[in-house]
């Protein structure tokens, strides 16, 4: 029997229900407070966080997977808040959004301090708290791989290695290179996840099959990003044209390489998001599934099989 960890301990996999893999509780890009404008009442976040995430309970929601990474705004203590007053089942990570948002604190620091860190915040805890990261996030910088996303892919690929968390990946840009680092530190593909293939400005369907068949997980993960909700994010896609792509994925037979989530944050730091919940994902995506008349059995291998088979930890 595999474990997951949670920011309140470890728990069995099959108590992780239906799961959304990428969301955020806040994120905010590095010197966002350095804004007035931007600062909020942290009593504010809680009260929207504990309401969305009750929303997404009520629906049938279990577990939730915050990856904002280091330096984002990443916290254990309001994590535990949030988990303990809706229940939910929550996952914080390790890791990076990109390399392009690390402090200079990081930039000289070599492979293996990057490494360590990871394995630490894993199997010891975040920060100063004995919380332990259930998965790890990278990311690739605007205009494809950096230098630093590429030592940072490869710390992380071998602290999966190491630990046997999953990895999972802001942009879908240079999908293969990705996964061509993460493999060369002896990570197999079916621990991460490609993610937002479903952003407007990077749809390819193409690369969605490569991945898919390489091994990794495509990730429709952007879900309630759309180009009908205004103000519109340059990663917003049509709600239909979503959808296509990813029944393009389940008609290929690729049901089982697919992560979904709706990457919604419920108090965005510095930035002005659409309206937008992780209850979107079973009370909007869902019935459009079923409108499209995909079987519950399909709906299941999105929701909870997926991520169950990804968020437990490998024997390592
Ligand atoms: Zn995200």
């Amino acid at each position: 029997m595999g474990t997951v960890n949670t920011v309140l301990g470890p728990i069995p996999t099959e108590q992780l229900g239906i799961t959304a893999v990428h969301e955020h509780i806040n994120f905010g890009q590095n010197g966002w407070y350095l804004e007035s404008d931007s600062w909020h009442p942290i009593s504010g976040t809680i009260a929207r966080a504990e309401s969305q995430l009750a929303d997404f309970r009520a629906l049938g929601g279990r577990t939730y997977v915050d990856l904002t990474g280091i330096g984002n705004f990443r916290s254990v203590e309001l994590y535990r808040v949030i988990a303990r007053a809706t229940g939910i089942n929550f996952v914080a990570c390790t890791g990076f959004w990109t390399g392009m948002g690390t402090r200079p604190f990081f930039w000289d620091k070599p492979v293996e301090y990057l490494t360590e860190l990871f394995i630490k915040e894993i199997t010891v805890g975040i920060d100063d708290t004995a919380a332990k990261a259930g998965v790890i996030k990278v990311g690739v910088s605007h205009r494809g791989l950096s230098d630093m996303d590429r030592k940072i892919y490869t710390a992380a690929g071998r602290a999966a290695v190491a630990t046997g968390v999953p990895i999972l990946t802001h942009l879908s840009t240079d999908a293969m290179t990705q996964l061509d680092i993460l493999e060369a530190q002896g990570l197999s593909p079916d621990r991460v996840v490609i993610g937002h293939a479903d952003a407007g400005v990077d749809v390819d369907r193409r690369r969605d099959l490569e991945v898919a068949r390489r091994g990794a997980y495509v990730g429709i993960d952007n879900i309630g990003y759309e180009t009908e909700k205004t103000p519109r994010v340059p990663w917003a896609q049509a709600r239909r044209d979503r959808l296509r792509q990813l029944l393009d994925l389940l008609d290929a037979g690729f049901a089982d390489r697919v992560a979904v989530s709706a990457d919604a944050d419920v108090q965005p730091l510095g930035w002005v998001s659409p309206p937008h919940s992780v209850a979107e994902l079973l009370n909007q995506f869902v019935p459009d599934l079923r409108a499209e008349g995909i079987d519950e059995a399909i709906i299941n291998t999105l929701l909870v099989a997926n991520p169950a088979r990804l968020l437990t930890m490998q024997e390592v």
